[in-house]
């Protein structure tokens, strides 16, 4: 019978976060449970994805909301919907169509290998401003007649050169522009499923089997009712840019399931018990002469998001003959393998993703190799 094992593929062992190279997160019995049931009859799936909507709006206090097939859908699909009206025949047509608005704007701080997911509907991106700054004028300036939306990235890494939320709304609001945060990874704090929002965004997305820990494939689009009926347009089952972004049904019960338990989670116990895996893991390693210096920090380098869950530093002294990208490959080789963060100087270790007791195993492993 077909397996992991059986096609010889390794088991990870997760130090690294809800990377979607290695599956994201773990679903609870009770998502599985629910996608299980969703699984046992026919339902007409655009009134699913209306319900489920209207479900999860009422769950967040907001005033609409839409599943998607992940973050990443949700910037293309929402890009589509603020080129065109509701019930554009041109839905049909896009990309490939001349509409009066193309350009979405966004800050050249903000470009990440995600932007491309927005010129799939058949947008541009307009960029303001440079790596150091970004002034209100440059958004004021580069907004005209072509305008479809501006689109925030909301990753704390990118903040030092970017306008802040608060200056873009306001902006976009004199000028009834949209404006659509990506905030598929900003998961903890929970206060982010509805904070933006309420800051003025028009539509936020957010990943579904990030740290919300739903099926892999699913995402949210949480915004205002006209946009967000634009986006269920342009959204599969229609004939729309939005189709080939394919969500099942036992994938929609399952985020919902996902999100009704996130909600009731206690968020402030999570966070304790990744300061004291944190700090186990920099107790039981500091010790080597490999490590100069192991500490429980925060990050701030860029795609190391979330920035609120405290990770373990450990330092290679200077002398060691392993750099820390050598010993990530080495981790990475043992089976299962173990994957972990890096950057210049430090071995990073997140506690998010691992399962109880997988950080004896890191632990052991990066003593052994050391
Ligand atoms: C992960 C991520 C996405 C993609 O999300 P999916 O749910 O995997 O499609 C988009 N934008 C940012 C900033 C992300 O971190």
């Amino acid at each position: 019978m077909a397996n992991y094992e059986e096609l010889g593929v390794k088991k990870v062992i997760n130090a690294a976060g809800t990377y979607t190279k290695y599956g994201g997160s773990l679903m609870s019995e009770e998502v599985l449970q629910a996608m299980q049931q969703a699984a046992t009859q026919y339902v007409d799936i655009d009134q699913l994805l209306i319900k489920s909507g209207q479900y999860i709006s009422d769950l967040l206090g907001v005033e609409s909301a839409l599943v998607t097939a992940g973050a990443a859908a949700g910037l293309t699909i929402s890009s589509a919907a603020a080129m065109l009206d509701k019930d554009d025949y041109r839905i049909t047509h896009l990309p490939r169509t001349e509409t009066e608005k193309k350009e979405i704007i966004v800050m050249r701080c903000h470009r990440n290998p995600y932007d491309q997911a927005l010129e799939m509907s058949g947008a541009r991106i307009k960029e303001i401003g440079n790596a150091i700054e970004t002034e209100p004028l440059q958004l004021k300036g580069a907004i005209n007649d072509q305008t479809a939306a501006v689109v925030f990235f909301a990753q704390s890494a990118m903040f030092r050169a970017s306008l802040t939320l608060k200056q873009v709304t306001e902006i976009c609001d004199k000028f009834n522009v949209p404006v659509i945060v990506d905030a598929a990874a900003e998961l903890p704090p929970l206060e982010n499923l509805t904070s933006f929002y309420e800051q003025g965004a028009t539509a936020v997305l957010f990943s579904g089997g990030k740290d919300i820990r739903g099926p892999q494939s699913s995402g949210l689009i949480i915004g205002t009712k006209d946009f967000i009926e634009k986006c269920r347009q342009n959204s599969y089952p229609h004939h729309a840019v939005g189709r080939p972004m394919k969500l099942d049904k036992e994938t929609i019960m399952g985020f919902v399931r996902a999100l009704e338990l996130y909600l009731k989670e206690d968020h402030q116990q999570r966070r304790k018990y990744w300061q004291k895996i944190t700090q186990k893991m920099v107790g039981q390693l500091k010790d080597l002469k490999e490590i100069e210096g192991a500490k429980v920090d925060y990050p701030t380098q860029p795609y190391t998001q979330p920035a609120v869950i405290p990770r373990a530093y450990l330092k290679f002294a200077a002398g060691s003959n392993l750099k820390p990208q050598g010993m990530a490959r080495k981790l990475k080789e043992k089976d299962p393998a173990i994957v972990v963060v890096t950057d210049k100087e430090h071995l990073i270790l997140n506690p998010q993703m691992l399962e109880p007791g997988e950080e004896e195993v890191v632990i052991k492993s990066i003593r052994e190799l050391l």
